[in-house]
């Protein structure tokens, strides 16, 4: 009796988890750690940090699109830094405790994934400043 009602439960539990498990197969571990365990690339090794060209910036996992170049700033944080996304319900915001620190959490609205933080410390168009994670992002050139 017990062992069907526990076979029933993982056959559930594997059901919820088959997409994650899916990315696993199919991400870096840093992406994946980044994106779905809510982790943090290194400052100033991302490699959009620096990245000045002209283009949309879209989600890594979903393709959606995020950020537009003519948003980011170079913020001196180390991270590809914007003062507003591409559009309003692009990304959601979610209260992060962690760290022993009250912070707001960006995700993509589309997949949830993580993208970073957004701090209120941005320049005057604004006042906003996105955090974002390289990792979390798939840059693409505007054709003109
Ligand atoms: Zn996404």
């Amino acid at each position: 009796m017990n062992i069907e009602t526990e076979e029933n439960n993982s056959k559930s539990n594997r059901k919820t988890t088959r997409n994650d498990s899916d990315l696993r197969e199919d991400l870096d571990s840093e992406t994946y750690r980044i994106t779905q365990l809510r982790g943090t690339e290194a400052a100033f090794t991302g490699e959009y940090l620096d990245l000045k060209e002209e283009g949309t910036y879209r989600c890594s996992i979903c393709g959606a699109a995020l950020f537009s170049s003519d948003n980011k700033y170079d913020s001196g944080s180390g991270w590809p830094s914007f003062y507003a996304p591409l559009g309003e319900g692009n990304v959601g915001e979610n209260v992060d405790h962690s760290l022993g620190m009250v912070r707001t959490e960006v995700v993509c609205s589309a997949c949830d994934s993580h993208l970073g933080h957004v701090f209120p410390d941005g320049p005057p168009e604004t006042g906003l400043r996105y955090c974002i994670n390289s990792a979390s992002l798939k840059f693409e050139k505007v054709d003109d």
